[in-house]
Parts: C-alpha cells; structure tokens; sequence
C-alpha cells in the first residue's frame, strides 16, 4: 500500500495542511489512478467547515478528480494504463438495491461511498479525496474524459457538470424552455452551457452584478439581479424551470414567483434550512424538487456530450499550498468559475 501526499483538515474550520494517506493496490476490479487536476466544489467547503453536522476528521476533500491511469487489476476490462479519467462524487454503492440497478447510484438506499467524508462499503474504510497524488477505485465508478477536453476543464464536469446535466435532463429541458438558473458559480456556469446548448433560453438570477457580462457570454439571454427593487415582480410567472444552486440563505418565495404554473424548481445548493410559504406553491401549482449528482452511466453520457458540443468549465488553476486562500475567495463569490489543484504541485 503506497504512502500517498495528500492535503488534509485536522478538524473542523481547521486549514488544510500536507498529510499523508494510503492507497490500496489495485485489486482485480480496480483502477489505480494518478491524479492530476482537482477540482474545488463549496461542498468541500461545507464539509471541512462542518456544515452538514456529518464531517469526520481528518478530512481529505476533493470530488473533481482527472488523470491517468497508473495500474490496473488482472480483470479489469474498460481501461488501460495512460488512459485519461475521472472520478466524481462517489467511489462504490451497493450494486443490489433499485436505485444502483438502473444506475442511479447516487440514490443507493445503502448509501453509496462517497469519494470522501464517508466509508467504502465495507462500512468500516474510511474514504479520501482528490486532493491527493493517487486513487484506487473500481473501474465500474471510473469515468473515460474524452480526449478533446483539456483534463483540468474536465475536472470539474465530474461534480459541477452532472449536477446540472442530471436535472435538466431528468426535466426533460427542452429547445425554447425558458430556464432560470439562481447563482453564478462552479455549479451555475455550467448550469448556463449546458441548458444553453439543449436549445434553452436561460435567464441567470445572481446577487452580483458584476457578473452580468460574464454571464451573457457564458450563453445567457438576460440578466437579473437579484438585489434590483421590483424584479421580482417584473419578472413574475416567466420561466419555465428554475434550477437553484446558491450555496447560501435566499428566499425561494422570490425565485419560486417566477414560475409559470406547473412549472418546477430543483434545488440543488445546500445552504442553511430555508423557510418557504405553501402559498408559493399552491397558487400556481408549481413543484419544488432536489436532485443530488447523477449516476455513472449519466455522468460518462454528460462528459460525452460535452466532448460532443465543445463545453468544458472555466477555471483558475492553482497550486495545493493556495489551497485556504481559495476557500476564502469562494466564500466570498470571488472565482471565476471553478477554482482547480494542479496536484503536480503537491510534490513541491
Ligand atoms: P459556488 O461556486 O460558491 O457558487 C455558489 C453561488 O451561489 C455563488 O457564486 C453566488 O452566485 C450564489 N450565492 C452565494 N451565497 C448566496 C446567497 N446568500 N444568496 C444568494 N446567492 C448566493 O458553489 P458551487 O460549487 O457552485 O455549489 C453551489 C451549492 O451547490 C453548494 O451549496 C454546494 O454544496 C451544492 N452542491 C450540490 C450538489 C448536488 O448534487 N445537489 C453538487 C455540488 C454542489 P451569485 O454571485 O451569482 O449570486
Ligand atoms: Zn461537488
Ligand atoms: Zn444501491
């Protein structure tokens, strides 16, 4: 079992700080593979800070993984040694349960393993993520990254890039939707492409103005900011889908008035319990849903479509010792749009 660098919390709010973990050696199911790009989710955030009440110590984050296929074990059949890959928000699942057997295993009523802050199956290992040299996992949760996506761009398709895919098309978003898309970060701006390129007329809904120009060349047709007087009303009963990824407290009765009846909201940022008013619902028949990730089978058809219509994220590199600075900035909204760990910097 190799000693792997890593950056790890101590405990919660704790900084990230070098630390060391091991790696199984492939087993005959399994990938071994070299990290090169990791990308910064605000879950991370959350779960260093203990934000969700479920964070175990030490703490290695990171679920926007690419690189390279370093080894693979006796029986694996999908990928081969220098292949380029990626690893998303979970390593296993039960395989057994009717969310794994039509491949939503991000819905395991066993609890998939999440990449990090979680256990394997065995309930017993405890999981690290990518903010680390190497990784071992299953080849059933590995991911191919097609070859015309720079793998740092592709990182972030792992966690950003199906959690918006997953709903837009479990919605059925289709040409000519009018899509609002609440908050413009890692999540949002590919919220942005990706329901632009399904034909959708998208509206981005931010509470930072200085990203009105940003978010027009990112593919939106308008604007709203969320601080005006009077959008609200404005824009009243408009939008046909909103998907809603602010990472902090809001009023979902605001965004909710947007809709159109029958129209739905999915929520998929996870601030502070936010109080809504029945009414909001009620009077238009509209629905407020979630939606978590998506499974693999979703996620390798998502990198697929990407590759298909030349999408990938907008990043900012950075080395793994401006780890804690870049906390801070996504805390303050200050990142355009996914921040990225060049690991090779982890040797440094
Ligand atoms: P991010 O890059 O920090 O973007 C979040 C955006 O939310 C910010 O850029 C900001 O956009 C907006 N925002 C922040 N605080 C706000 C507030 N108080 N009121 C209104 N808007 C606010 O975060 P991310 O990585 O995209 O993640 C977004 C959220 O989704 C996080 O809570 C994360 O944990 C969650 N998440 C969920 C899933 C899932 O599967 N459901 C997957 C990944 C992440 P503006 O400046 O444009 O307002
Ligand atoms: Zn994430
Ligand atoms: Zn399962």
């Amino acid at each position: 079992m190799p000693n792997v660098p890593a950056y790890a919390a101590a405990r919660a709010k704790a900084s990230l700080k070098p630390f060391t973990i091991r790696r199984r050696e492939p087993g005959a199911h399994d990938v071994m593979i070299q990290i090169l790009y990791c990308g910064v989710c605000h879950s991370d955030i959350h779960q260093v800070r203990d934000e969700w009440g479920n964070a175990a110590f030490p703490m290695v984050p990171g679920h926007e993984i690419a690189g390279k296929v370093l080894k693979v074990g006796g029986r694996v059949k999908r990928f081969k040694t220098g292949d380029a890959v990626g690893v998303g928000c979970f390593v296993d699942s039960c395989r057994k349960c009717e969310a794994c057997k039509v491949g939503e295993e991000q819905y395991c009523s066993e609890g998939p393993s999440f990449t990090y802050n979680s256990f394997e199956q065995d309930r017993k290992t405890p999981t690290f993520g990518g903010y680390s040299a190497l990784i071992t996992v299953d080849e059933h949760y590995v991911l191919r990254i097609p070859k015309s996506i720079p793998l740092e761009k592709a990182a972030p398709l792992l966690c950003a890039g199906i959690t918006m895919y997953s709903p837009l098309r479990h919605f059925g978003v289709k040409s000519g939707d009018r899509v609002g898309v609440v908050g413009l970060g890692g999540l949002g701006h590919m919220a942005v492409k990706l329901a632009k390129t399904l034909g959708a007329e998208v509206t981005v809904l931010s509470h930072s103005p200085e990203k009105r120009k940003d978010a027009l060349r990112l593919g939106a047709h308008a604007f709203i900011n969320m601080r005006s007087a009077g959008v609200f009303e404005k824009h009243a009963g408009q939008l046909d889908f909103i998907l809603d990824t602010a990472s902090g407290q809001h009023s979902y009765d605001s965004t909710l008035g947007l809709l159109r009846r029958d129209a739905t909201m999915v929520l998929v940022g996870l601030p502070d319990p936010t109080p809504f008013s029945a009414s909001s619902l009620i009077m238009k028949r509209r629905r407020l849903a979630g939606s978590v990730i998506g499974g693999i089978r979703e996620t390798q058809e998502m990198l697929d479509f990407c590759a298909k219509h030349k999408l990938a994220a907008d990043i900012e590199l950075i080395p793994i010792q401006a780890i804690n600075e870049a906390y801070k900035r996504v805390i303050k909204g200050d990142v355009r749009y996914r921040f990225v760990i060049d690991i090779a910097s982890l040797a440094g």
